[in-house]
């Protein structure tokens, strides 16, 4: 398992710890260098975006959100910089289907309900689900992590 240098809660105090509803872009700039990251402007805004508060989201959600005021980045740029922070482990990457894809700021293993209906993911504990039985993994690999993602939709009243 990949040692990162900070959990999850600590990168949340430390952003949330200063600057109330959005980092400073001095928080994300250390945070960013910490990582190994160098902390171009528009890297910084993605970053702001994406770690000031704990959500699943889309690149193209991040895409909206970071030209919300005015047209900072490209599709390319925010979708190349999705991927290094991947790379670097600052995000981590949701595979739902191919076309649904999240970035998830909590990079600890954990699990995740998905709401079919609204697009929704939402974190689950990772003692919250056991495994009882896995296959033997293929020839010459291992088990690095078992994530599960638990489909949910609205219950038929009907039953
Ligand atoms: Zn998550």
């Amino acid at each position: 398992m990949r040692v990162l240098p900070f959990s999850h809660g600590e990168l949340t105090s430390r952003i949330t710890g200063i600057g109330g509803p959005q980092a400073a872009p001095e928080q994300i700039f250390s945070l960013l260098n910490k990582y190994k990251i160098s902390p171009t402007r528009q890297r910084i805004k993605i970053a702001q975006v994406l770690l000031t508060c704990h959500t699943h989201k889309s690149a193209d959600q991040i895409l909206e959100e970071v030209n919300r005021e005015r047209a900072y980045v490209s599709k390319a740029t925010v979708y190349n910089t999705l991927n290094l922070f991947v790379k670097k482990g600052l995000v981590k990457e949701v595979v739902i289907d191919p076309s649904k894809v999240f970035y998830d700021s909590n990079t600890s293993q954990h699990h995740h309900f998905y709401n079919e209906e609204n697009g929704e993911l939402h974190d689950v504990d990772l003692d919250k689900i056991t495994v009882a039985k896995l296959p033997e993994p293929p020839e010459g690999t291992e088990v690095q992590c078992v994530e599960v993602v638990v489909r949910v939709r609205k219950r038929n009243p009907a039953g």
